[in-house]
């Protein structure tokens, strides 16, 4: 350590301020606790400026566009087409065009410490950080270090890739222009925003997905997705995979696939999942494996002694902003209490000490048009858990649905835990349907009976209706 590190101590140390990191931060200072927040890059994170929030800005006027021609009547007013400059525009407002200064405010406003610069653990509740003009700062924490550090996309083995530029998800969605052909590689949920968003901006989209559009989400959904990005014109390579990759002399990007076929775009966006990013964070120094967080519900990590804890997509438990969030929450007060002595190592479930929810109750929407809408477990996930559970499926089609959008095409499914005949897991699929899914959380959460939903009457004519029919073919 050099003689010029500055020396500075705290209660708390949370490196990363993604919304994670600043949830952590601002529950331990609410509590009573000193807060430093660590931040390498803008404040906001990932989410504010290179995923949720330009993603969706992205994808928002071709659902609005595509909602007005989906109603005759509003469908004759739409004669013309989206206006690329003018959602690039809105996209750019919605990330405070990559200036962090409002989010600054917030962070001196809850009264964290921030300090900028790249954080790694040099030892046990100790912190150094790297400032980009080399000025070594390091913090000492009285009580808790929260790693916060959020995601990087991974790599997946395609012959050339390392050798080109290629998009990953933070290119795609801070695009300054729209490629006239992209090919993307992945058919999980930011393959398919972002396949869908450069479709309906103008693009001539390529997607190949190794095995399902969206895999992780019962069969039905991806089939209706797919359905409605191949009517975007989207060219869908189902249980195809990329082999090799290359730029060729005029900048086009050349790919050819396992079972021999070749495409060309001129953009190539590689979005195949992300990794916790854990690696040059000095966790070994303490004896964690990097590759290998286990954290309680609490956040803490397990094996590093009590006062190193993990939230958001570093912890890897559900990598979504608001299940990430909730955990910071969770872990910004358990970290409070025991410093004030009122929580020892146990933390009992459902308790604001425990992210039980991160258990079977997670809510995650795919912002695509239809959009998918899911809570809980599906019906394999319920199985492989050993629960007894049963299914109710069907298409949406109630009054609330046709009045919705004429031809509206929608599917739900309920999978019911028979023990407790309560809701293990719901999904949704169709227009609009993002809006449905707080329902279906608070049921599962509250483990409310099926009887007992029986008398939560939707009202008419709402998409809602659905929870009717549903309970209505389950025998109630
Ligand atoms: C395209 C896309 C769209 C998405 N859309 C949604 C959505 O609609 N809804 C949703 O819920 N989720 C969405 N997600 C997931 C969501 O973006 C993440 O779950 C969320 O950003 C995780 O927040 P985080 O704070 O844990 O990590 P991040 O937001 O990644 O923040 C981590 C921060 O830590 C900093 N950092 C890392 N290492 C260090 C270090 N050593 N020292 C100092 N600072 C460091 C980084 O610079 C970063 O700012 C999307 C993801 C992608 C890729």
């Amino acid at each position: 350590m050099s003689s010029e590190t500055r020396q500075l101590s705290t209660d708390v140390i949370v490196i990363g301020a993604g919304a994670v990191g600043e949830n952590a931060a601002g529950r331990a200072v609410q509590n009573g606790l000193k807060a430093v927040l660590v931040e390498a890059a803008l404040i906001g994170g990932e989410c504010s400026y290179w995923a949720c929030m330009p993603s969706k800005a992205l994808l928002r006027p071709g659902i609005a566009l595509h909602g007005a021609q989906a109603v005759a009547g509003s469908r004759e007013a739409v004669t013309d087409g989206l206006n690329v400059q003018s959602v690039l525009k809105r996209r750019d407002s919605f990330t405070s065009h990559w200036d962090d200064s409002g989010q600054q405010e917030w962070v001196s406003g809850a009264g964290i410490e921030l300090l900028r610069g790249a954080a790694r653990i040099s030892g046990e509740r100790t912190v150094e950080v790297t400032a980009d003009d080399g000025t070594l700062t390091s913090v000492t924490a009285g009580h808790a270090v929260v790693v916060a550090t959020g995601s990087t996309p991974a790599k997946p083995p395609i012959d050339g890739l390392e050798t080109i530029e290629y998009w990953t998800t933070p290119e795609a969605t801070s695009a300054r222009e729209v490629p006239p052909r992209l090919a993307v590689i992945g058919g999980g949920v930011a393959g398919t925003e972002l396949a869908q968003a450069f479709a309906r901006l103008g693009s001539e989209v390529t997607m190949v997905v190794r095995t399902k559009l969206l895999d992780k989400f019962p069969a039905p959904a991806g089939e209706l997705v797919a359905d409605a990005l191949a009517a975007d014109g989207i060219d869908l390579r189902i249980g195809a995979e990329a082999a090799t990759v290359a730029r060729n002399d005029d900048g086009t990007v050349a790919l050819t696939l396992r079972d021999g076929s070749a495409l060309e775009a001129d953009q190539l966006l590689v979005a195949t999942g992300r990794r916790p990013a854990t690696a040059d964070l000095g966790l070994e120094s303490v004896g964690v494996d990097a590759g290998n967080l286990s954290v309680d519900p609490s956040g803490r990590i397990s094996g590093a002694g009590g006062w190193l804890y993990a939230v958001g997509d570093a912890a890897g438990n559900a990598p979504l902003t608001h299940q990430g969030k909730y955990e910071a929450r969770v872990a910004g007060d358990a970290i409070a209490a025991r410093a004030h002595g009122t929580l020892g190592e146990e933390v009992e479930r459902w308790s604001k000490y425990a992210a039980t929810a991160d258990e079977s109750a997670v809510p995650q929407v795919v912002f695509s048009d239809p959009e998918v809408a899911m809570v809980g477990l599906t019906e394999d996930a319920a199985r492989d858990r050993g629960l007894r559970v049963s299914t109710v499926q069907m298409d949406i089609a109630v009054a609330g649905s046709a009045l919705h959008a004429d031809d509206y095409t929608g599917w739900v499914q309920m999978v019911v835990d028979e023990e407790r005949t309560t809701i293990a897991g719901m999904t949704f699929v169709g227009q609009d349907v993002a809006e449905l899914l707080h329902a279906a959380t608070v049921a599962v959460v509250g483990q409310v009976p099926l009887h007992r939903l029986w008398h939560a009457v939707p009202s008419y004519p709402t998409i809602s209706e659905i929870w009717l029919r549903l309970l209505e073919e389950y025998g109630l």
